[in-house]
């Protein structure tokens, strides 16, 4: 990434910039600190940091007229903060002065003419930046605030206040020359003595008169060294606003420092005064309360407590506040661009980025919720693609993933074909990878329902009927930053649609159809809801409804893939209404719906991240919340205990294998019926739990309503899954002899449960141990060491990975497998044996 480029990200994310009352603030105090320890009762911490920005903290504290109130967005919500009254009671109630320090001396001198607030505001800035600085004036000093506004409140005190900050400016080193005449002879002289004077507004109509005005910016006037101040507005009852007069001596300060330094007089200063902030707050949640109302005296202790915590503490967060990736680095967005700009920017050492890159969902969740659209997924994207092209990507980040790309989309998986009797297709249905992996039963049925329904006449050619193309949509190459796998994925998937004659694609996986529109734009790509929402419009007679007696009410989980894709998420809620299913949404639904962890490969790079994604959804669909923790809030009318529905098949594995209840729409559309032949491989032997109990009838016929407790398929079974189904079609639908099966088949192996278990945490396929034991067996079980408890221990590295298993031999091709592992390292034989 070039830093141009980091600079576009950055600029997208508003978070650092103010909230708008210190923006609105001349002096740019920090208004949310000082809330925040105001509404601890932290006097002494809050008026620490009002002396951080404020000259004569004293004195401005009682008396600034708070022009923040304005901006302040409370304002939208109740009532503006009422930020002149704490500070005012914070003034009173602080009990220690922080030390406040003259700079080293630069060597450097300024005159400041004319003793007012500007003036001393001036004077107090520059002797914390090291300049000496000498106040000329005629007037007493303890006249320096008269034409100000001062509040009833700190009339009493104002001036023995305005005394103490004038002695902490003389401890400081400033010096006050009283009964000075103030005349253009003296500022020449000054000018000459010091290079730098300041002319303040009470003696600018006696230096200024005729001059042409100073530049707003800097105060700098026409004479090299000279800077003045016009006098403020005034108002005949309220006086000048005594925080812009503090400014103005706070602008000219700085125009004399950069002066001295010789720096830039302009450079970088259009914030130095009030400025409108690009913050951006949600008042969504925010309960409107009014301000509470400052007494004559000022606020007491508890009034002034529950006034600072009307503050909302301004801040946007609104992608982090509901992405659990976002959360887990502990930042925002525009620091995020940071790491992953220096992350690119390593030659040698750690990345430490690489793992947050690859565990974003890609969801797009961010840039929905960003007022700036700000997309962390393409940002991320974009760094994986760099990554690869680099060679800097790790290759067990998406390893698994990708190699179960590979075989989805091999000769073992992979099927196009017009349906039986026909030689054209106007349709095919594209099932998807994981809808394959997940329910094989699920496709034939429902391949056979749209070539029963879908009209013949679809296209110009005879004999038309509804093709089926089974493989992976290439979404893992994508999601990997691999980009020439990508392309070369789509190209196969587009050959065989080029063969098929280009048919209407029938996408039932949300992933796919976002997939094939982006890549295969000359395709006419349409989601199989759609499809059936359009059928069953006019004859819904052709879904039959499972019971006599209505449905259930649901709780309905849309796909990420479906954020932009408003027509699919219409036709699933017009189905389900058409059905009698009544539809609870949960908060983030539609266009605002969560990932469940698989979007972007999350979950394959950063396992245990994935895990709590998919639990955090699962909660917020109404999960039975773990021990010790409380259940979600459900949105008013909704009935989170329901059980969910869902239209992606990896949503569904997902969600149901993390605590919630969840079907799949064509268990409920489509359901198995009872004498369906059975494809789905059966289960490894595994540590999973009983189903739990929820609302849809597990008894009833059709087996869509039992299916949101059906546990989702291992690893190994999903691989399996895929290729039972091209078998299963090709012998059932065009008669063809089921390929022979390879060696490893003849291998009977039982795996205990902590070997089942350890395979879907290691991502180890049954396919790769029987490949262990077959060549294992194959070479005279030579290799096999014996572990302490006297199993057998053989390994084989096939690919990338060594795999491990440590197993009992029964016979020549019986085998208990108790233990399996894997890793990246390539351990060398010794003699033809591991060493141990
Ligand atoms: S609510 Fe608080 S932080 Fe936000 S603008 Fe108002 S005072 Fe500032
Ligand atoms: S996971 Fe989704 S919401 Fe979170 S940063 Fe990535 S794309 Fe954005
Ligand atoms: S939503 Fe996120 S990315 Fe957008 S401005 Fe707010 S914090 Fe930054």
């Amino acid at each position: 990434m070039e830093q141009a480029e980091l600079r576009r990200w950055e600029a997208r994310c508003t978070q650092e910039e103010p909230p708008r009352c210190r923006a609105a603030c001349p002096l740019h105090v920090d208004v949310k600190e000082f809330c925040t320890r105001m509404a601890e009762e932290k006097y002494d911490q809050a008026w620490a940091t009002l002396c951080r920005t404020m000259p004569l903290p004293r004195v401005l504290a009682r008396i600034c007229d708070g022009p923040c109130r304005s901006a302040c967005i409370r304002g939208q919500a109740g009532g503006s903060i009422e930020l002149p009254a704490l500070e005012h009671v914070c003034a009173q109630r602080a009990t220690r002065q922080p030390r406040i320090l003259p700079a080293p001396s630069r060597g450097k001198k300024a005159a400041v003419l004319g003793c007012d607030l500007a003036g001393l505001a001036a004077a107090w800035d520059m002797t914390r930046k090291g300049i000496a600085v000498t106040i000329y004036t005629d007037t007493p000093p303890a006249d320096a605030l008269d034409g100000l506004h001062i509040p009833p409140a700190a009339a009493d005190s104002i001036d023995s206040m305005l005394q103490q900050e004038l002695d902490t400016m003389r401890r400081l080193g400033a010096e006050i020359q009283e009964h000075t005449e103030i005349t253009s002879g003296l500022a020449a002289g000054c000018l000459e003595e010091c290079g730098a004077v300041f002319i303040t507004p009470r003696a600018y109509d006696r230096l200024m008169a005729g001059l042409p005005e100073p530049d707003p910016l800097t105060l700098g006037t026409a004479t090299h060294g000279v800077f003045a101040a016009p006098p403020l507005p005034c108002s005949v009852t309220e006086g000048a606003s005594p925080v812009a007069a503090a400014a103005q001596g706070r602008r000219a300060a700085t125009s004399v420092a950069r002066l001295h330094e010789g720096a830039s007089l302009v450079a970088g200063r259009e914030r130095e005064g009030v400025f409108e902030s690009t913050l951006f707050t949600s008042l969504e949640k925010v309960q409107p309360a009014p301000p509470v109302p400052v007494p004559a005296g000022g606020y007491d202790a508890t009034q002034a407590r529950n006034e600072a915590a009307r503050c909302l503490r301004c801040e946007c967060m609104e992608c982090v506040r509901h992405c659990v990736f976002l959360q887990e680095y502990g930042s925002y967005p525009k620091q995020y661009a940071r790491r992953i700009y220096n992350n690119e920017s390593i030659v040698m050492g750690t990345r430490q980025a690489n793992t947050m890159i690859n565990s974003c969902m890609q969801c797009g969740l961010c840039a929905t919720l960003c007022p700036n659209g700000f997309d962390m997924g393409a940002l991320c994207a974009e760094a994986r693609q760099s990554m690869v092209r680099r060679g800097k990507m790790p290759p067990s980040a998406h390893d698994f993933a990708l190699r179960d790309m590979e075989f989805a989309n091999g000769e073992h998986c992979t099927l196009a074909r017009h349906a039986p009797d026909t030689q054209a297709s106007g349709w095919v249905f594209f099932p998807g990878c994981q809808l394959a992996a997940s329910d094989p039963d699920s496709i034939p049925r429902t391949w056979e329902w749209l070539r029963r329904h879908l009209p013949p006449s679809c296209g110009t050619a005879q004999n038309q009927g509804v093709g089926l193309m089974l493989r992976c949509c290439g979404a893992p190459a994508q999601w990997s930053g691999r980009n020439e796998l990508t392309a070369g994925t789509v190209a196969a998937l587009k050959q065989d649609w080029e063969n098929l004659g280009s048919p209407v694609i029938i996408a039932a996986c949300p992933s796919c159809a976002v997939m094939l529109r982006s890549h295969l734009p000359q395709a006419d790509v349409t989601g199989l809801w759609e499809i059936m929402d359009s059928l069953t419009d006019s004859r819904p007679d052709i879904l039959q409804p499972a019971t006599a007696d209505g449905h259930p009410a649901v709780v309905l989980h849309d796909p990420c893939g479906t954020r932009e894709d408003a027509p699919m998420r219409q036709a699933v809620r017009s189905l389900l209404e058409r059905y009698g299913i009544a539809v609870h949404e949960p908060e983030l639904t539609a266009e605002t719906t969560e990932c469940c962890g698989f979007g972007g490969l999350a979950a394959e790079a950063n396992a245990a991240l994935g895990k709590k994604i998919t639990e955090g959804r699962a909660l917020r669909l109404g999960a039975p919340p773990a021990q010790g923790k409380t259940a979600e809030a459900a949105p008013s009318g909704t009935d989170l205990q329901a059980d969910a529905v869902t239209y992606c098949a990896m949503c569904r594995d997902r969600l149901a294998a993390h605590g919630k209840r969840t079907a799949h729409l064509l268990d409920i559309l489509l359901p198995a019926q009872a004498d369906a032949p059975a494809i789905a491989a059966a289960p490894l032997p595994s540590a999973q739990e009983e189903p739990v109990a929820g609302t849809l009838p597990a008894d009833c016929c059709a087996q869509g309503f039992s299916a949101a407790a059906r546990h989702a398929p291992s690893l190994s079974a999903r691989h399996e899954n895929r290729a039972r189904l091209r078998e299963y079609l090709l012998t059932s639908c065009w008669d063809e002899a089921p390929a022979a099966s390879g060696p490893q088949a003849a291998l009977e192996i039982r795996y205990t449960a902590q070997a089942a278990a350890r395979m879907e945490e290691r991502r180890i396929l049954d396919a790769d141990v029987r490949k262990v034991l077959l060549h294992s067996r194959d070479n005279r079980w030579l290799q096999d060491t014996r572990s302490p408890q006297g199993h057998r221990l053989a390994s084989l590295r096939p690919v990338v990975v060594t795999y491990w298993v440590e197993f009992t031999r029964h016979d020549e091709n019986t085998f208990t497998v108790h233990n399996v592992w894997s890793h990246r390292m390539h351990v060398r034989t010794v003699n033809g044996r591991t060493p141990s």
